[in-house]
């Protein structure tokens, strides 16, 4: 990084109130920043959307984290044509209502003294000069400038700060889920998870989010094709849709540097604006959550261990996603056959933010997941289905 900012403490716009643009504000005002949040919507209520998190989040918004919980997941189920494996939790998975977090975290912002100023879309920023950047705003149907020194992006998937501050646009995926009732044969407190490599190289899931309804979603490649797939699976398991839930996903390829500067001024990028996903299950809630303790220490102390150790995370999830997404039929059905119980151990005890450990003991556990991993890696598609 080219230079920090903390020497100044200077005041710190971050553009974007929702889960990391708060939490990066936060963190900021707390230790004494004066913190101002942009966000573009006219008034505070953020969509209504299940998400499933691992425990780590507790160890990170605290109390508005806690709120948000609606229910909590102690096994997996994990099905492909005709095989089926339980993966039991040591520690549950937790699922969340994420208007509920935040609102949550909007009164601890503000608690903390954060400024956030509704309705205050960011269309431009530029360097003026003078030691800062001029941030265009439409506000009430009217523009108006603002100055800024230190500038935090937590605009999502399409930020327009990382489009300004020329950062390259991200790859997405599409995210489509609906809202089921609950199968009679699944406990509220198991996820169940589909392999069909023919419709998605990622998964089905449904994942309970109270005893009587859940969320079902997948993540294709292509939009309208996920959508039909996923009908088509609703209709073939007899599920009724009661809402639907859609989105495009930002997908990790790379390490996005968080930081660069704009004439005299640092910019960040946190959360979905600078892709912190984990590209096997899309999970962006976690990961942002630790892009934004990079920012505030990265703004407030010059260090970048977290930043470190959120790029480590990232790129051993793109390993993994590159395996799991050349897997045939053939490679599910023999990788529930080869998790034997030393493998389930693993998968219960250590969280999917954890996946270096986890692939470092599963390999431990059983090496023929390794051989399994590095076909898929190395060898041509028509290779043969044993390991
Ligand atoms: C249907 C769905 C299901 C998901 N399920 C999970 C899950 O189970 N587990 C998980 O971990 N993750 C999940 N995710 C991903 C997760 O929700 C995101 O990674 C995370 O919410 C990203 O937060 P963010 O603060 O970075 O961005 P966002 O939540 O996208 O927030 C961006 C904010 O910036 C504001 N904004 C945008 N442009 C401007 C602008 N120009 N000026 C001012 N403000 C602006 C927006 O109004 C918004 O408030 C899911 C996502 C979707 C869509």
């Amino acid at each position: 990084m080219s230079r920090t900012s903390h020497a100044n403490g200077a005041p710190v716009t971050v553009v974007g109130g929702s889960a990391t643009g708060l939490y990066a504000a936060t963190l900021l005002a707390e230790a004494g920043r004066d913190v101002r949040v942009l966000e573009g919507s006219e008034e505070y209520a953020p969509d209504a959307r299940t998400l499933i998190v691992t425990r780590r989040m507790k160890d990170l918004p605290g109390d508005p984290g806690d709120q948000s919980i609606v229910n909590i997941i102690n096994r997996f189920e994990l099905l492909t044509d005709g095989r089926a494996a339980t993966i039991e939790l040591d520690e549950p998975d937790l699922v969340i209502e994420r208007s509920t977090l935040l609102h949550g975290m909007v009164e601890r912002a503000r608690a903390a003294g954060v400024d956030l100023q509704m309705g205050n879309r960011v269309r431009t920023l530029k360097a003026n000069g003078t030691g800062g950047v001029t941030l265009g705003i439409g506000s009430n149907g009217a523009t108006r400038d603002v100055l800024a020194h230190t500038v935090v992006g937590a605009d999502g998937t399409f930020s327009c700060v990382a489009k300004a501050a020329g950062w390259p646009p991200l790859e997405t995926v599409p995210l489509i889920q609906a809202i089921v009732r609950l199968p009679d044969d699944l406990p509220p407190d198991t996820t169940r998870v589909w392999f069909h490599p023919e419709d998605t190289p990622y998964f089905y899931w449904l994942i309970p989010e109270s005893p009587e309804r859940g969320a079902l979603g997948l993540i294709g490649e292509d939009g309208p094709a996920a959508g039909r797939c996923l009908e088509r699976f609703l209709e073939r398991h007899q599920f009724e849709p009661i809402e639907f839930q859609a989105a495009r996903i930002p997908c990790y390829r790379r390490w996005v540097q968080p930081q660069r500067r704009l004439g005299d001024t640092d910019i960040y990028l946190v959360g979905d604006a600078a892709a912190q996903v984990k590209v096997t299950t899309v999970g962006g809630i976690v990961t942002g959550f630790r892009g934004a303790l990079g920012v505030a220490e990265s703004i407030l102390h010059g260090r970048t261990a977290a930043f470190r150790q959120l790029k480590r995370e990232l790129d051993w999830h793109r390993l993994l996603r590159r395996s799991l997404g050349r897997f045939r039929q053939a490679d599910y059905e023999l990788l529930l056959d080869v998790l034997n119980p030393g493998t389930h151990g693993v998968l219960g005890t250590y969280t999917r933010d954890e996946a270096g450990r986890i692939l470092a003991r599963l390999c431990l556990a059983q090496p023929r997941l390794i051989l399994l991993a590095l076909r898929t890696l190395v060898l041509p598609p028509d290779r043969p289905s044993t390991v």
